[in-house]
This record gives structure tokens, C-alpha cells and sequence, in this order.
């Protein structure tokens, strides 16, 4: 199998070489993302191994198929960036990691509340220019304060569970399909408004789907608790920007910690630190002392990144033995993480 890695990073590059030492097909990596305009640099591969960022909208998979590609290989768990309609269409066979470390992101997710309720970002820096000052760096004890996570999957259930076990947090859930794992924590099931009411810290775990974009939103957000912290680390369009901002400026949002923003394909995973940004939403976000944005960093341990590259090595091989393949995302379904 011939294989065009799009988004290729130098982690890419090394973790899938490691696991390919024992699979022996040919990569080549392409640093650009995988569009309409990049697309013709497949041609001649079999497979290609996208990322969350690629464009894999119909005009750029009715290309991969002309060009003779039969598969893609999805490097992440989430696929809301795949017409899997078109994709049937043009008779591609999608294949995705679902999980790789759960952990991974849940740690992420409480490494945002603690690192915004503590402010441990203004904390360096003041402690740096010897200022010891305490003024502004006030958190409250997570012992005791309820949290609400939405969306209770592999990522969800560890964040209550750290949040319930760890902390002492009183856990409240929101999931339309409630899992047993969850219940089995002693962990109540509310819906949305409830849990937005009673939360101090609300933390999104459920997929961009048509019904979730947007679901925290202008009317949303006046049903949470004032003051509340907001945690995604999910799909930066969960969130709605424009209300979030609205809601940080007026204090019925007390703190917001991101991983994942609506428009950041344009900005996350490149350095972009000698350009001007153009993205005026962004940088008003950045302007708030109680935003902490990190740039969808969430997935990334030396642990997560070799499960990726391993599942997406298998899933290649069990595509290229005749299938079936566990991990094929099929049309029209649920969309998953
Ligand atoms: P999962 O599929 O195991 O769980 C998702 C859960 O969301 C399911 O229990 C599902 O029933 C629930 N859900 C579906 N629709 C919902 C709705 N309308 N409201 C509330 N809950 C709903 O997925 P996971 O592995 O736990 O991942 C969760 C999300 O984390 C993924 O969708 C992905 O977007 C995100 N993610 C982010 C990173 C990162 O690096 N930031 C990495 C991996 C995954």
C-alpha cells in the first residue's frame, strides 16, 4: 500500500515510521492540509491519512477517488470533517482511530479548570517578574462544587469520574444515550438547562453533530449558573464565540477554557507567532484575563499519539486484507468523537 500522509507533522512522521516498521508500507508526508487545491499530490497513492483539519467535503473526495485512492485514513477519532455521503458515493472506505487515550483529553479538560481556577497562567508570569502579589489570583475549592459534564463517552465518563472520585466535585450529567460507567459512580442524570443551572464548571465531551453546534449558545449561556467556568474540549463549534464573548464581557461567564475554537483550522497546529491574526473573534477571546485557550493540545501524549499511529497502521492492513474493518465510519450514522 502507498499511502499520502496530509498535515504531516514531525510527530507524524516519527510515531507512524515506528509503527510502520512492522507493516513496511510506503508513506510519503505532505506538510499542507488536504483540500481541493492539494488534493493532486495523492495521486498514485491507495490510501491517504488525514487529519482533523482536512477537507474531506465532496469536491476533494470525488478527486481522491479519480485519482484511484480507495481509502481514508482517518488519524483522529472525530469525522465532521468527512461527507460520508460522498464518500459512499464515490466508493471510499473511511477508517477512523475512535479512541486512543480517553485520558489523554480528560486530563487536558481538568488541567483547564484547575489551571483557570487557580490562574496558573497569570501566576508564572507575575512570579517571573517578581510580582508576588496575590490580588486577581483567588480560585475557589473544587471540593464540593458541582460539576457538569455533557456528554458522558470514554472522555466524559473520566472527567466525572476524576472530577466525583478526585476532587469531591458533585457530578451532574448530561448525555441522551446515559452510560452505565457513569451511573455506576453514583452520578445523576439531568438535562441540559438543569445541569446548566446547577454547575459552577460545565464541560462539553459530546461530538459536533447538527444537533450539538452551537449548543451552547446566547440562550444556553443565560441558563447557566452566573459566574459558571466553560470547558471545551471537544469541537470548537459546540460554542457559539460571539455569545461566549458576550457572555465572558457581562460575567454570567466567570471563565472559559478552550482547546478546540469554531474557526480554528485557519490557526491551531502552525506557528504563526510573526503574523498579524485576522481573526478579530480570536483575539478579542485572547484579550479576557479569565480565557485560557491552548491549541487543541488536548490528544497530545507520547501515549495517545503511538495508539494513533498503530490503530491507523492496522486499520490500513485490514483494509488491504479484503476488510472488514472495525474502524469504518459508515453513512448515514450517529457521528462519533
Ligand atoms: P464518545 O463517542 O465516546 O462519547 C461521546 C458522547 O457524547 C456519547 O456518550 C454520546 O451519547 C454523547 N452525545 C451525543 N450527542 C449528544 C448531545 N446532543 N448532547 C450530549 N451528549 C451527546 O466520544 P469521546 O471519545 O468521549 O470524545 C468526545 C469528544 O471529544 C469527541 O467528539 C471529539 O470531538 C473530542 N475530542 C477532542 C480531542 C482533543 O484533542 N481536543 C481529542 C479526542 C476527542
Amino acid at each position: 500500500m502507498r499511502v499520502a500522509v496530509f498535515s504531516a507533522k514531525a510527530y507524524d512522521k516519527r510515531f507512524l515510521s515506528e509503527a510502520n516498521e512492522a507493516f513496511g508500507y510506503t508513506f510519503k508526508f505532505f506538510e499542507p492540509h488536504l483540500d481541493e487545491s492539494t488534493v493532486r499530490l495523492a495521486s498514485g497513492y491507495d490510501a491517504v491519512c488525514a487529519f482533523v483539519h482536512d477537507d474531506l467535503s465532496r469536491p476533494t473526495l470525488q478527486a481522491l477517488a479519480e485519482a484511484g485512492v480507495k481509502l481514508v485514513a482517518l488519524r483522529c477519532a472525530g469525522y465532521n470533517n468527512v461527507d460520508l455521503a460522498a464518500a459512499q458515493e464515490y466508493n471510499l472506505t473511511i477508517v477512523r482511530v475512535p479512541a486512543y487515550s480517553p485520558h489523554a483529553v480528560a486530563e487536558h479538560a481538568i488541567a483547564l479548570i484547575l489551571g483557570l481556577n487557580r490562574r496558573i497562567y497569570r501566576a508564572y508570569n507575575r512570579v517571573r517578574e517578581g510580582n508576588f502579589s496575590l490580588e486577581g489570583l483567588m480560585g475557589f475549592d473544587l471540593h464540593g462544587c458541582t460539576a457538569g459534564v455533557v456528554g458522558t463517552g470514554k472522555i466524559g465518563v473520566l472527567v466525572a469520574k476524576i472530577l466525583k472520585n478526585g476532587f469531591g466535585c458533585e457530578v451532574v450529567a448530561y448525555d441522551p444515550y446515559p452510560s452505565k460507567a457513569c451511573q455506576d459512580l453514583g452520578i445523576a442524570y439531568a438535562s441540559l438547562p438543569e445541569l446548566l443551572s446547577q454547575a459552577d464548571i460545565v464541560s462539553l465531551h459530546c461530538p459536533l453533530s447538527p444537533e450539538t453546534h452551537h449548543v451552547i449558545n446566547e440562550a444556553s449561556i443565560q441558563q447557566m449558573k452566573p459566574g459558571a467556568m466553560l470547558i471545551n474540549t471537544s469541537r470548537g463549534a459546540l460554542v457559539d464565540t460571539r455569545a461566549a464573548i458576550e457572555g465572558l464581557k457581562s460575567g454570567q461567564i466567570g471563565a472559559m477554557g478552550l482547546d478546540v475554537y469554531e474557526e480554528e483550522g485557519d490557526l491551531f497546529f502552525e506557528d504563526l507567532s510573526t503574523q498579524v491574526i485576522q481573526d478579530d473573534q480570536f483575539t478579542r477571546l485572547l484579550t479576557f484575563p479569565n480565557v485560557l485557550i491552548t491549541g487543541h493540545q488536548a490528544f497530545f501524549t507520547e501515549n495517545a499519539v503511538r495508539n494513533i499511529a498503530e490503530t491507523t497502521l492496522a486499520n490500513i492492513r485490514e483494509f488491504e486484507s479484503g476488510g472488514p474493518c472495525a474502524n469504518q465510519v459508515h453513512a448515514p450514522q450517529r457521528r462519533g468523537a
